[in-house]
């Protein structure tokens, strides 16, 4: 291959941190990124992911810490000093240029000598599967080629490191899917380095070997996807994999990590994510998946449906129970508005959390 990536062990932000006036948009941020791996950075909006991308691109200077490239600071240098390679939401192409005059915009303005640039760019065409489609302008594409030309284009320079932002987000359901295939195959075929923003849990559960969760500018949780949809440490990013219902109870027994909880009177057994001293008031944490209908009696939680909706192969419906608490649950039979539902699920797809408030 003539395109090669150039090569280090570890990129490294050391304590970084970002503010806006008087907003601290990143707060004392330290991770460290191995050569080859795929990170996503995930969280809401607001939280903080595209900042600490342009700190690490250099489209935003620190106000604190710093950022390594092995043993080299790259806080310090100018954004083309750096040559990382940037993939936008927007594609940001050149409108008046063509795809083979966007991809080797960076090469030329290095200097690189013609039949290089021309090879490299063949490459870089065959990469992203765009061969025939050269000399149409970016206007006479698809949103899903405009994304090729923009990866082609971030890829061409061979730079350490990768970094995309939200670069799915324009594109349909359908073409969303192929594309995030395709960036993880180029990612695999090149050996590149890849830091990926996205807001959205399944491209980063799909995508990443590592996942960074940031919530109001500090990381809260960083993993494998298994261990994070599996074992997320805090409410907010258990909320974020998945665990959409929140029923708030009060402890009434924890031993080696299993807590028993008590809400509205049903008591729900499952895994203490934190110290749950008992009396305390905590989270009990189910995905909608889980929750499942049942006869009135035992520990079943009641309560009243609100909404239910035609699904193809379930319903979803959501209910409140007597306290309040809203959720949503799944059935393979209709329930009517109004009616009465009991809820059970099973222990170990539980997790307990204890109530930060
Ligand atoms: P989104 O998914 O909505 O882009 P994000 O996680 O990428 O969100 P950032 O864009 O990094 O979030 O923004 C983090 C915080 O910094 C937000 O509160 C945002 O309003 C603020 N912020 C970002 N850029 C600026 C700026 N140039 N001036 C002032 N505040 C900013």
């Amino acid at each position: 291959m003539t395109i090669a990536l150039s090569q280090f062990d570890e990129v490294r932000l050391d304590h970084v941190s970002r503010d806006f006036g008087t907003l601290n948009a990143l707060r004392d941020v330290s991770l460290t990124i191995k050569r080859g791996e795929f990170v996503a950075l995930l969280g809401p909006s607001g939280c903080g992911k595209s900042t600490t991308l342009n700190c690490i691109a250099g489209l935003l200077p620190v106000t604190g810490g710093s950022i390594w490239l092995d043993k080299s600071r790259v806080d310090t240098l100018k954004p083309e000093e750096r040559g990382f390679g940037m993939v936008f939401q927007n594609y940001a192409l050149f409108p008046h240029l063509n795809v083979r005059q966007n991809i080797g915009f960076g090469l030329k303005m290095r200097g690189t000598a013609r039949v290089e640039m021309e090879r490299k760019i063949d490459e870089a065409l065959a990469l992203v599967r765009l061969q025939g489609q050269e000399h149409k302008l970016p206007g006479q594409l698809s949103g899903g080629q405009q994304q090729r030309v923009a990866i082609a284009r971030a890829i061409v320079i061979e730079p350490p490191l990768v970094l995309m932002d939200e670069p799915l987000s324009n594109l349909d359901a359908k073409l969303r899917l192929e594309m995030r295939a395709e960036i993880r195959r180029i990612h695999n075929e090149l050996g590149a380095t890849t830091i990926y923003v996205t807001h959205d849990q399944d491209e980063a559960l799909s995508l990443a070997d590592r996942i960074v969760v940031l919530r109001d500018g500090m990381i809260r949780q960083v993993g494998s996807p298994k261990e994070l949809y599996e074992a997320p440490a805090h409410l907010d990013v258990a909320d974020f994999m998945g665990f959409r219902n929140k029923l708030k109870g009060k402890v009434i027994s924890n031993h080696g990590g299993h807590a028993v909880i008590d809400v509205e009177g049903a008591q729900f057994r499952g895994l203490a994510r934190e110290d749950l001293p008992v009396g305390t008031s905590a989270f009990v944490a189910i995905r909608p998946d889980d929750l499942m209908l049942t006869e009135p009696g035992g520990n079943a939680l009641k309560a009243t449906v609100e909404t239910i909706e035609y699904r193809g192969r379930e319903f979803v419906g959501t209910a409140r129970s007597s306290q309040g608490a809203d959720f949503v649950f799944r059935s393979h039979h209709s329930v009517e508005p109004g009616g009465s539902i009991h809820l059970t699920v099973a222990d170990e797809r539980v997790l307990i959390f204890a109530d930060q408030a």
